[in-house]
Parts: C-alpha cells; structure tokens; sequence
C-alpha cells in the first residue's frame, strides 16, 4: 500500500528567546551555580541548546533555605483565596506561552509537537487552574476540618513530560500552602527554566518555588535534605524504592510514582476502529515514554489475528521524525541511554521466541531513533511480557475467558493503569473491579484530567496526584479524617481483592 507524501511543516524555533546558559532559579532570582554546567540537548539532532547549572548539595541547602524562609515569612501565611490568585495567574501565563511552552518542550525532550501544543501545554494550564480554584476550599478537600500544609516540599521528576510533571507536582504543593525546591531530570531541564521566568512575571513571592536543576546526586540531596517535609517522586522503581529507604523515620510524609506494565485488554465485542486507535494511542503516544502506557496488548483469541493484522496497516501510517513538524506521530527516544535500553530488551524478545515486527519506516541519521515495534506469539513468562521497556514496543498476548484476562494482567509486579475494551457496561465494570491497577480506561486510553486522581499499586507506588487526593498528600490532616493509610487498607482488605490476590498467587505458582 502507498500513501500520499506529506510536505514537511516545521514548527519554528524563532518564538524561543532561549538563553546559551541557564543558572538555578533560587529565591526568586536566577543564581549561578557553586558546581559545574552540562549541556541539554535536542534529542533528534544531538545538537546543544543550552548549558545547565548542576545544583550541589551547597545549592540545593540554599534553594532549601529560601523555601523555608518563604513557608515561614510568606506563604503559610497567606489566605487560600490569594494563594488563589497567584495559581489562576500562573495558569493564564502558561497559556499566554503555550506556543513557546511547546516548542521548547518538543526540542529538549524529542516528542512530536501536536503532542506537547495539543496536550502536554493545556494541562499544564488545567492543572494550575483545577488546584487555584481548591486553594481557598481546602477544608472541603475530605482531609478533615481544619487542613493544615506540610512546609518544604522536596519534588523530583521524570523526563518523559517534563512540563506536566512540574504541573502536577508544584499546582497542588502550592494551593495546600507549601513552598517548594523542584529537581527537573538531567535531560529535560529547559521547561522547567522557562516556567521559573513565568514566576517572575506572576510576581509570586521569591521563594516559594525554587528550581535546582541537575542529576540523581542532586535529586538525592535534595530528598535526604533535613529540612523537607514532604518528598514527591516521579521516577523508575529503583530511584524511588531507594527514596522510600532514606526517608523511613523522618518523618517526611512521601508520595511515589513509579513504573508500570500496564495491560490493555481487548475483547471479542469490543469496536475495533476505536481499539486500534486506543492501541495506537496506548504505547505509540510519546514514544512510549509513558508510565501508564498500554504495553502489553491482551486480545481475545477470537479476534487476535484481526486485531494484529489491523494494527500493523495502522502502524504503516505512522510518521516517525522531527518532533517539531506538526505532521509527526512519533518523534525522538529521548536519550542515547534509553535508545539502548530499548535495543536490549528488544533483542531479549527476540532471543526468548518472540516475533518482531515494524513498519517499513526511514529514521533520521542523527539522533536517538526506534522504529515502533510489535512482538507478537508473547507469553507472560517473557521479560518483554514483565519489564518496563518505556519505548514505543508493544508485547502482544491472547485470552480466552475474562477470568484468564484478568490473571493475565494481574501477573505484574506493578499496578499503574489498565484499559478494557468492550461494547458490554456490565464487562467493563467487572472486570474493573478485579484489575490492580491504580487508573483504568474503558474504550480509551491515556486519558488525563485534573480532577481524577492518579497513582498506582504495588511497585508502581504510593499516594495519589490528581483531584482531592492529590491535595491531601500536601495537607497535614485535620480532625475527623481518614489517614491516607487507612483508606488504603480498607481498600485492600476488601473480599474482591483477597480474593483475586489468592487466584494471581495460584497463577505465578
Ligand atoms: P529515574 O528514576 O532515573 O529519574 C527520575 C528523576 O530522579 C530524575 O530527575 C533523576 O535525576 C532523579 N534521580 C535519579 N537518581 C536519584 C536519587 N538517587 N535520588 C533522588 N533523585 C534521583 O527515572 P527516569 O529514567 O528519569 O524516568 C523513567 C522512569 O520513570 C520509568 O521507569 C517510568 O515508568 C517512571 N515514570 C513514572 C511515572 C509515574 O507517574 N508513575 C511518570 C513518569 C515516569
């Protein structure tokens, strides 16, 4: 089959008004850092962008210290409906910049820009407005009758979206009445620098968001920083399980957000367009750089070899290249670190048996490329079936009953998200019901809104962003509430989750 070409349409870079060298956003001023610099750069032609201060334990002591004066002299201080004021203005400006937001965000991280224009940017705004419309409403959160904030939030992020994360992180830290010292990850500082410039031009008061950017080393002091009292992690299991070691006996209340390997379960009844959209959009959305992303495809064997010859026509449609032109579906791997991360585990599939397939596809000679790949004849034994690969590869598996769908996509350490597809309420409800996993999707995918709270089981981590929940991982609780522990618990100790928790047991066996 042959397809119309499609001329380029490059989104241009002349909005950005970039800086060659960005220092750390501290007490409201951009400072150079104690250590030394490294450069960000454009993961689809490896060329720089900018140099990027490495915040010290020095600096982040600072960044820290600033933050507490701020808590103390500023913000706690204030009313919610100012703090108000300030969030519904910060939003308004992300909105302003949103084209700029974009393009910096598709040029430091490589995903295609109808992504981070039509997506990642308008949540960012929704986020900030969601959590300024709480900042004035805080006791009706359900946290008790008198919420109190926590103070100095320690709060480290992923690459995969940069932006979001920060949104997710600081709007609701901020609303609850915290101050704020933000590590973006190594790779994907830019964004986070631009926002510090919003700041500014909100005029919030110095301090009560600090932005140190760097590397692990700098996430690790800031975590283990004495004076945090709370920690916020987006990141792999490992980085967090170690997180969850340094903190226990602090004191520092802690909200995790790891990994996931999340099923997406198609059933013989499901609409089939709409599931190889859902499929598509499941694990081809940002490269698969998504730690909800619908990794391992579970088809109802009736319908496999349908399913599997629709989504490789599908797949032949795909635009893979520069993230700045509006037509890309798929743009850069992020890193050279992640690209082989990917080459390896996908040679893994090879060598356990499995079958590879991807579209006949031209990829870029600089940068860090990965053609989207299917494995097809996968079985839960695989590491492909079982490890995070955070690439846009997809393992394919078959059911027969929903009682085998739902073992299947229980067989996982983690317990993120989940997708059903089917044109049957009462399916979608039971098997909601049964599935350990934190969000599920039914016929759709890769949904976010800020008022739904997101966060995963098992080794996906603990706590909830989003919605009420993700205020009360800021608030220290009043009278009258239920600890977030207790809710959880009382979640796990119902009889459908001990249930299914024993049949998953028999299942590994
Ligand atoms: P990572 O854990 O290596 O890094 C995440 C962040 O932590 C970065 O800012 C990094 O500099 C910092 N960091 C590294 N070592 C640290 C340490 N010892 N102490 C404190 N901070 C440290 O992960 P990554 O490679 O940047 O991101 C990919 C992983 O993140 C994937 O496994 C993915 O599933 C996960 N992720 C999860 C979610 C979620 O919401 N659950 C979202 C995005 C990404």
């Amino acid at each position: 089959m042959s397809f119309l070409e499609y001329a380029p349409a490059p989104e241009s870079t002349a909005i950005l008004d970039l800086k060659p060298e960005y220092g750390l956003f501290i007490d409201g001023e951009f400072t150079p850092a104690a250590g030394e610099s490294f450069l960000t750069i454009s993961p689809a032609t490896e060329k720089p962008i900018a140099r990027i201060a490495n915040g010290t334990e020095a600096d982040v002591d600072r960044a820290v210290a600033a933050a507490r004066k701020a808590y103390e002299k500023t913000w706690s201080r204030m009313s919610g409906r100012d703090r108000g004021k300030y969030l519904f203005r910060i939003a308004r400006l992300v909105q302003e910049r949103a084209r700029e937001l974009a393009v910096a965000e598709s040029l430091d991280n490589g995903k295609p820009i109808k992504e981070s224009r039509d997506v990642d940017v308008p949540l960012v705004a929704a986020w900030f407005f969601y959590y300024a419309g709480w900042a004035d409403k805080l006791e009706y959160a359900g946290v008790g009758a008198n919420p109190r904030s926590l103070g100095v939030a320690a709060q480290v992020i992923p690459w995969n979206f940069p932006l979001l994360m920060l949104a997710w992180k600081i709007a609701p830290a901020l609303a609850a009445g915290n101050t704020v010292v933000l590590k973006p990850a190594e790779t994907t500082p830019l964004t986070a620098l631009l926002f510090a410039e919003i700041l500014q031009q909100a005029d919030l008061p110095a301090g009560v968001v600090n932005i140190v950017t760097g590397a692990g080393e700098t996430g690790r002091a800031l975590v283990n920083h004495p004076d945090v009292n709370k920690v916020a992690f987006t990141g792999s299991t490992a980085v967090g399980r170690e997180i969850a070691r340094s903190t226990a006996g602090t004191g520092k209340k802690l909200t995790l957000e790891l990994g996931g390997k999340a099923a997406n379960i198609v059933f013989d009844d499901a609409p089939i367009d709409q599931a190889i959209e859902g499929i598509v959009n499941g694990i081809f959305f940002n490269q698969g750089h998504v730690c909800c992303a619908g990794s391992r495809l579970l088809v109802q064997e009736s319908i496999h070899d349908e399913v599997v010859e629709r989504l490789k026509s599908r797949l032949e449609t795909l635009r893979v290249g520069d993230p700045l032109d509006k037509n890309t579906d798929v743009g850069a791997i992020n890193s050279a670190e992640q690209l082989a991360r990917i080459r390896e585990l996908s040679e893994i599939g090879e060598a356990e048996g499995a079958e590879r397939w991807s579209p006949a596809c031209e990829l870029p000679e600089n940068g860090f490329w990965f053609a989207p790949t299917i494995f097809t004849n996968v079985s839960t034994s695989h590491r492909i079936a079982r490890e995070e690969i955070f690439g846009p590869v997809l393992s394919v598996l078959s059911f027969r009953t929903p009682a085998e769908a739902i073992a299947k996509a229980n067989n996982t350490p983690y317990g993120l998200s989940a997708g059903i597809w089917s044109e049957k309420g009462s399916r979608i409800l039971a098997v909601a019901d049964k599935l350990r996993a934190g969000v599920i999707w039914a016929n759709t995918f890769n949904r976010f809104d800020p008022a739904s709270p997101f966060g995963g089981y098992k080794e996906s981590g603990y706590g909830r962003e989003g919605g009420r929940h993700g205020l009360a991982a800021y608030l220290k609780e009043g009278a009258g509430a239920m600890s977030e522990s207790a809710v959880r618990s009382r979640r796990d100790a119902s009889p459908e989750r001990a249930v299914l928790s024993q049949s998953t047991t028999k299942e590994e066996q």
